[in-house]
């Protein structure tokens, strides 16, 4: 098992601290692991630094060759990376082996636009001058990713660096390193030169202070919370850095009285209980119309209470809670709507075996005034509210600080048209649950 800093293409077990992994599922260790401190990250820095200068002007084809091979080096590990995750982090095997063939996705797809990144002539208003823009590397990279999407939130800030000719340092989030290793081991074995990615589970205080007082890295890419991303953002002002930020979700999902029951069934299911619903772009909140209502929630119920929930290693649909934290706020959630007049359809509630487990769960009743209409549940808690017209729809959705992903479901052009429009979000799932792709950007 690989536990050891992958910095400058070497690798460096003997690290400042430790850190220890825990299987979520059975709450048993599964690895110690490596954990730098300011040291190692500024050495991990200065490796990046130094290759930035050779792989910035290494051809667009060679990179993309390079992608191209850890591509290709990722399907064949799928069910090894799979494994790994599922341990490490709890998401069902076949869910970890879905997310394994998305991480690599992004790889294919910024390996080809490695060789896209083109410039621009503008006319220039003087004779004797020319107008040209070309692109040119933003320089070193640092990356924070979180627990949820352990090979994906990392392939996805990698691959468009790389591609980019930028160099990379990436701090994994605590409870998921080993991944993370794997696909530096990958990295290694793809022949991308020492120093292009630098994979260092960190202390999150002694890589924050490294990377901001760099003044060699010039972009950071961030995925996690609202809370940690507003700290980070202030924090990178003081050295100018750009940045990258993939943060908190409170996705509406709002439910036509023309739209195929069967559908919507489905792919709520698919966005709401995926990873247990520990995902920013799931749905936190489903809106029904009256039409529509009554059948929506008795074939969704009957759906929901046939989800099996347990250690993801054994063909289950949902894995546990990451940690107790997380089980906490889903409790919390839920017993606040039950206090404020929530029914309960099904589940409401969890339990303790070895990890910490919470029953897929569908909440009736619900008004905008309870926590899980306003916060991140991040847990397999559906809350359902009735609604009356379309217009309803939009205000009950655009009623919260979140922008990240809003879904509907309609077979009408014109009125799927105008909602749309109307929603303030990045990402608009039409009839799709799941509309993520390496193609499409990523708007919050
Ligand atoms: P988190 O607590 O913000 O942690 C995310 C990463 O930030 C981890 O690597 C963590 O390291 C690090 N971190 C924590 N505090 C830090 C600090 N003060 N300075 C620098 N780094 C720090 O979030 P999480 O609980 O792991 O992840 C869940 C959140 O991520 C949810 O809010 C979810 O919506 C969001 N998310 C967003 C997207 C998206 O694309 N928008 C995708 C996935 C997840 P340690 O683990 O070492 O503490």
């Amino acid at each position: 098992m690989l536990t050891s800093l992958y910095i400058n293409g070497k690798w460096v077990a003997d690290a400042t601290d430790s850190l220890d992994v825990i299987n979520p599922a059975t709450g048993e260790h599964v690895a110690t692991v490596a954990r730098a401190g300011e040291q190692e990250t500024k050495a991990a820095v200065e490796a990046a630094s130094e290759a930035l200068l050779s792989w910035r002007k290494t051809p667009a084809n060679e990179r993309a060759s390079y992608l191209k091979t850890l591509y290709t080096l990722m399907l064949d590990r799928q069910e090894e990376l799979a494994t790994c995750m599922t341990e490490e982090m709890g998401k069902p095997y076949a869910e970890a082996k879905g997310e394994v063939l998305y991480a690599a996705s992004f790889i294919d797809w910024f390996a080809e636009e490695a060789r896209r990144v083109y410039g621009r002539t503008i006319p220039s208003p003087k004779k004797e001058q020319r107008l040209q823009v070309i692109k040119q590397p933003v320089g070193v990279v640092a990356a924070i990713t979180p627990w949820n999407f352990p090979a994906a939130m990392i392939t996805r800030k990698l691959a468009p660096a790389l591609a980019a000719g930028c160099t990379i340092v990436i701090k994994p989030a605590s409870q998921t390193p080993l991944t993370a290793l794997k696909i530096a081991k990958l990295c290694e074995e793809a022949g991308i030169p020492a120093g292009v990615v630098n994979v260092i589970p960190a202390s999150s205080q002694a890589f924050t202070k490294v990377i901001m007082a760099s003044e060699d890295v010039r972009k950071l890419t961030f995925t996690g919370s609202t809370e940690v991303g507003k700290e980070l953002m202030k924090s990178a002002a003081d050295t100018m850095k750009n940045v990258s930020f993939e943060l908190g979700g409170h996705a509406p999902l709002i439910i036509l009285d023309d739209a195929d029951l069967n559908n919507a069934v489905d792919e709520a299911i698919a966005s709401k209980f995926r990873n247990a619903g520990q995902t920013c772009i799931c749905a936190n909140r489903i809106y029904v119309q009256d039409g529509i209502y009554d059948a929506f929630v008795e074939r969704f119920n009957d759906k929901v209470s046939e989800l099996s929930v347990g250690n993801g290693m054994n063909d289950v649909d949902l894995g546990p809670l990451i940690d107790e934290d997380g089980y906490t706020k889903v409790t919390e959630h839920v017993e606040d709507a039950r206090s404020k007049g929530a029914s309960v359809f099904s589940g409401g509630k969890g339990y303790k075996d070895g990890g910490w487990f919470y029953m897929p769960t569908v909440l009736t009743d619900v008004t905008s005034d309870m926590r899980i209409m306003q916060e991140e549940t991040f847990g397999p808690v559906a809350p359902i509210q009735r609604f009356t017209s379309d217009d309803e729809a939009i205000q009950l959705a655009n009623h919260t600080p979140f922008g990240l992903a809003a879904y509907f479901f309609t077979e009408s052009i014109s009125r799927g048209t105008y909602l749309y429009e109307a929603l303030d979000y990045g990402i608009i799932g039409w009839n799709s649950g799941v509309p993520s792709a390496a193609e499409a950007p990523l708007e919050g």
